[in-house]
């Protein structure tokens, strides 16, 4: 069974007779599903899902099954990139400037570039692979430096110019790009 709605198109309904109440879920081709008790009618559904549908629309991930697998896409190939280029650069700009880390965590963040944390590991964002070389070499730098200076202090980009120059410039050029895939 399914019921065809104007914005969210054919949406499948699974009736079950374990189901308790009426649940909205996302199949795997980024599809709204709805499962529902056995004797729950048509109408009933369509009236739910009238109320919750700001809600829905919120929780879908994108609207586009094809842009979502075009995005699938370049997420694996920005990944792959990633674990081959970013370690060993990571590890060149360390050694250059003798910082050392304990580990280089990979994220998918769609705000930070990257990140520092306290325990010693270093999270570069795969989206650094869209970048210019010079901006993914001062994001580098500037979680690097962030092992001497947790904080954005004076001491902090004193440190951060002292091995890139032109970080004011690339601190500003990368306003132009976001993380995210
Ligand atoms: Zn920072």
């Amino acid at each position: 069974m399914s019921i065809v709605d104007p914005e969210f198109g054919e949406i499948k309904i699974r009736k079950s007779a374990w189901a308790k109440y009426i649940k909205f879920s996302i199949d795997t081709s980024g599809k709204l599903a709805i499962s529902t008790p056995t004797n729950c009618s048509e109408k009933y559904v369509k009236k739910i899902l009238e109320k919750n549908r700001t809600k829905i629309r919120d929780s879908l991930p994108v609207k586009d099954p094809n842009l979502q697998r075009a995005r699938d896409a370049q997420k694996k190939i920005l990944t792959k990139k990633a674990k081959e280029y970013l370690p060993y650069r990571l590890d060149f700009w360390a050694k250059k400037f003798g910082y050392e880390y304990k580990q280089l965590r990979f994220s998918h963040a769609n705000t930070r570039w990257g990140s520092r944390s306290s325990s010693g590991t270093i999270s570069l964002n795969i989206g650094l692979m869209k970048l210019p070389e010079a901006l993914r070499d001062y994001v580098i730098i500037h979680e690097l430096a962030h092992i001497n200076h947790m904080d954005h202090s004076t001491a902090f980009w004193a440190e951060v110019g002292a091995h890139d120059p032109h970080y004011k410039y690339h601190e500003k050029a990368l306003k132009h790009y976001t993380p995210g895939v």
